[in-house]
């Protein structure tokens, strides 16, 4: 497959897109606007911390990343297994919040990996779904392994000169940073986990 051009990198294209709503805004109120991204360089797991520590949690989790059709839902809030979902309960979890019980069709934290459905009854996992819950974690263990590997500096160094051509010293240290921070978290997700776990298993830590 042919490596996508650096201008059309979803790194570069936010920033384009930042800048084009700061030319669209400054037409619209005929003054000069900034955007500012303050949570640019946080986890999703330091930005739910701050909520909650400032008492602004209440009624995130009606929040959904989920990725997955309504019927790979299965009748809940979020599939449980896609990526927006695992990122989603893995930050909640090192966040100190709590979601409410049956939010996800499958629990990355329960022992088992059933869907509960309305009836009460328990529907195991299929191939399918059981291949986008290993890609998705798979892809939570990858990240947190960069910060203790060669690699993730390489790589952030790379990505840093995609992200900042004026400073990429200041984005590769903001993004060793978002490494190491992800590592701790994938850590204490871990810590979590029952002994005997589905997610444990997927991801080779028995
Ligand atoms: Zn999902």
């Amino acid at each position: 497959m042919a490596e996508r051009p650096a201008d059309r990198r979803p790194e570069r294209l936010q920033r384009q897109v930042v800048v084009a709503l700061e030319s669209v805004g400054a037409i619209i109120l005929d003054r000069r606007i900034r955007f500012e991204q303050p949570q640019l360089w946080k986890t999703k797991g330091e930005v739910l911390s701050r909520l909650r520590d400032q008492g602004l949690s209440v009624g995130w989790e009606r929040t959904r990343s989920c990725s997955a059709r309504r019927s790979q839902r299965h009748g809940h809030h979020g599939c449980g297994i896609c990526g927006g979902c695992v990122l989603s309960a893995v930050s909640a979890r090192v966040a100190g919040l709590t979601q409410p019980a049956g939010h996800y069709a499958f629990d990355i934290l329960a022992c088992e990996d059933k869907a509960l459905a309305d009836d009460g009854s328990r529907r195991a996992m299929s191939r399918g779904e059981r291949a986008v819950a290993a890609r998705s974690l798979g892809l939570m263990q990858e990240f947190a392994h960069l910060a203790v590997t060669p690699d993730g500096v390489l790589i952030a160094d790379r990505e840093a000169r995609l992200i900042s051509r004026n400073d990429p010293g200041f984005a590769q240290m903001k993004l060793l940073g978002l490494l190491r921070q992800h590592h701790a978290e994938w850590a204490t997700f871990m810590s979590c986990l029952p002994a005997r776990s589905w997610v444990r298993e997927i991801v080779g830590q028995p």
